[in-house]
């Protein structure tokens, strides 16, 4: 016991460069080609119907906005296509180029104010996002803010699946949030709204209730994905100002 608070109290953290990898186990991009015999094996493994096969150099398409990274499709292929450690980077509606924090400032002239709402997640999306203000992440030296009420909010950033439930918080808070908005839907739920499949309970993607700018792939995403989401939409918001 007195080891382990020994350790921590020696151990220190520090602020790291945005890094868009993860450990060597982590399931990230999907790349190889895949066989034509094995297409259809692998389509029918994806539980979120993100796997489609295709007639393109690499046998197959991925909607990233609904895969959940779980290896199904990558096990059916028998080490034709295999999982990058890399992340998978966001999906913007529109054009938007890489920022950085004195950009954020140049270009949009203040911070960026996020409100979130979790419209029905498992919550491991809403740790992650807890994680971008931890002083590994520091979300807070690229001038990104977590606000409490979303009429203060530039950009929502909406979690989890949209249940029947949570619904009418999502319009509402959209509706709340001053011109120009954004909404950023954070995860496989979220983005593709097919990791829990359809029930009385579930609306689906936030794509169905509000109007998305940005998908966040992953399942959850890893901070530093979503970081290049936040600052992604600075860039888009000026555009909208
Ligand atoms: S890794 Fe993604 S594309 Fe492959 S089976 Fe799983 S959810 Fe589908
Ligand atoms: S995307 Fe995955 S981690 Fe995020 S809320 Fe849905 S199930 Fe949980």
């Amino acid at each position: 016991m007195f080891k382990v608070i020994e350790r921590l109290l020696k151990d220190k953290i520090a602020t790291e460069e945005l890094s868009f990898s993860g450990s060597e186990r982590y399931r990230g991009k999907i790349t190889g080609s895949c066989p034509q015999n094995l297409r259809a094996a692998c389509a029918a493994a994806c539980p979120v119907g993100a796997f489609q096969p295709a007639e393109n150099e690499a046998g197959y398409t991925i909607d990233y906005r609904r895969c959940i990274f779980c290896g199904a499709c990558v096990a059916k292929a028998m080490g034709a296509i295999k999982h990058e450690n890399s992340d998978v980077m966001p999906v913007l509606t529109e054009t938007a180029a890489e920022v950085t924090a004195a950009a954020i400032k140049q270009k949009l002239g203040r911070s960026l104010h996020v409100r979130h709402l979790d419209a029905g997640s498992c919550n491991a999306c809403d740790f992650e996002m807890g994680a971008m203000s931890n002083p590994v992440y520091d979300l807070h030296r690229f001038g990104v803010h977590v606000d409490a009420s979303p009429r203060h909010a530039d950009l929502l950033m909406v979690t989890g699946v949209v249940t029947r439930n949570l619904e009418q918080a999502l319009k509402m808070s959209y509706e709340a949030m001053p011109e120009p908005r954004l909404v950023m839907a954070c995860g496989a739920c979220a983005a593709g709204g097919n990791t829990y499949g359809e029930s009385y309970a579930i609306v689906g993607a936030a794509d169905k209730v509000v109007p998305v700018d940005i998908y966040i792939p992953g399942c959850p995403p890893r901070p530093a994905a979503m970081i290049a989401g936040l600052l992604a939409a600075a860039d888009m918001l000026k555009a909208k100002m």
